[in-house]
């Protein structure tokens, strides 16, 4: 259940009408419902309440300062992948001691930048790179808290490009290594060895795998314990899944009863990382219509909404739900390929879609709350679009479309 539903044949998100926001703002145009995320945000404390748990709102699913700060006022910590993460953090008032930094390329700059903001921790990729944010502490004049990410090399049975626990990917600390290099962590005066880090992939639509993962992650802290070693939190990762068509992922709580049981007896924090399902259906994508034609085999819609803004289905081949914001009795449904201006053929969003459209209605791309915006691109220089919040009756831009003079303020005629 989301906060966008039709009445009277006309979608609205929460109690706005969406044509009258489109109309009002513009399009292509993202939507994101306050009271939805709230109420994700919340089930996912009540999911974990049974035990100490910090969740880390891993922010590439969803960057708009917005969205950050409101996430940060219900209490909620970050997963940041990039110094620039980091800062919108800062940025949108939310503190960087509640901030776990991923990602298996931090530079020396980046690892030097989160260690001066204090955060919480950092989920360390390899052995070279336990070496730089040695050397880097050193310099500071700070202990670094942090976690091995191991790739637990378990299938999290998803989508081949969003799965990162197999050996095969680049994520991650392999699982027999990890003891030698928490025993060379403990032996280092710069280094403190906070947790245990994991991240199997996205969009995983079973608890099968996480739990898979999670007896592995525990087997790794008992045998961290037997050596001396004691780490304060086990992190889980993100990638709960979402309905974008078919799909029955579970809810956060039957999610994470199974984890919950499996750490009653440990005296070690769950931190989790979402970030699709706190955000994909609070969130969708408005463009309009600007003409139709027919090759004889198919029907193509042609909206001024494109892989620039919204690229998962030309990326992935994603599906997404499209709709229509106003639905006519009369009209017929015909099976139709939706597709944008930008000059590559995968730009489409959607295939052999159902819909009855007419130039200039609003369609609407649903789940797009999630690696939306923060995958757009201004490709065919194509400004960012605008990003607007809804909450009950108001609405708030909480990202202007972009100036066509912004896409080349940094650029120079060379001499
Ligand atoms: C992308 C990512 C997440 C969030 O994954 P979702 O599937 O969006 O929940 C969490 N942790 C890490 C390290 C990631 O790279």
């Amino acid at each position: 259940m989301d906060y966008f539903n039709y009445k009277d044949g006309q979608l609205y998100a929460e109690d706005i009408k969406v044509t009258d926001l489109t109309l009002r703002y513009g399009t292509p145009l993202y939507i994101y419902s306050r009271a939805t995320l709230e109420r994700h945000y919340k089930a996912f404390e009540r999911a974990l309440k049974a035990h100490n748990h910090l969740i880390c709102y891993s922010v590439k699913s969803n960057s708009n300062l917005a969205v950050i700060a409101l996430m940060a006022s219900l209490g909620s910590g970050f997963d940041v992948v990039s110094e620039g993460e980091l800062r919108r953090v800062k940025a949108a008032g939310g503190d960087t001691h509640r901030v776990v930094f991923s990602g298996v390329g931090k530079t020396r700059e980046e690892i030097a930048y989160a260690l001066n903001e204090r955060i919480r921790c950092i989920n360390v990729e390899s052995e070279e790179e336990l070496l730089v944010v040695s050397e880097e502490a050193k310099k500071a004049g700070v202990v670094a808290p942090v976690a091995l990410r191991i790739n637990p090399d378990v299938d999290a049975r998803t989508l081949p490009a969003i799965s990162t626990g197999l050996r095969s990917n680049k994520f991650g600390i392999w699982r027999e290594d990890a003891l030698r290099l928490y025993k060379r962590i403990a032996s280092d005066p710069n280094l403190k060895a906070a947790g245990l880090d994991c991240h199997i992939g996205s969009q995983m639509t079973s608890s099968v795998p996480i739990l898979e993962a999670a007896d592995i992650m525990i087997d790794i802290y008992k045998e961290l314990l037997s050596e001396g070693i004691k780490v304060d939190h086990i992190d889980l990762g993100g990638g709960l899944g979402v309905t974008y068509d078919e799909e029955q992922p579970p809810s956060p709580d039957d999610f994470f009863s199974g984890i919950i049981e499996k750490f009653s007896d440990l005296d070690c924090e769950i931190y989790i990382e979402p970030g699709r399902a706190m955000v994909a259906n609070a969130g969708v994508l408005c463009c309009k219509v600007l003409y139709q034609k027919d090759n004889g085999s198919k029907h193509f819609v042609i909206t001024d909404g494109s892989m620039s803004d919204l690229i998962r289905p030309a990326l992935y081949g994603a599906h997404m739900t499209i709709e229509n914001a106003t639905l006519r009795k009369s009209d017929v449904l015909r099976k139709c390929d939706v597709v944008g201006p930008v000059c590559e053929s995968d730009d489409f969003l959607g295939k052999d879609r159902m819909l009855a459209v007419r130039n200039s209605d609003i369609l609407v791309v649903r789940g797009a709350g999630a690696y939306g915006s923060s995958m757009s691109s201004c490709y065919n220089s194509r400004r960012l679009c605008a990003e607007i919040m809804v909450s009950g009756d108001r609405a708030n831009v909480v990202r202007r479309r972009q100036e066509f003079s912004q896409m080349w303020e940094n650029e120079a005629l060379a001499d």
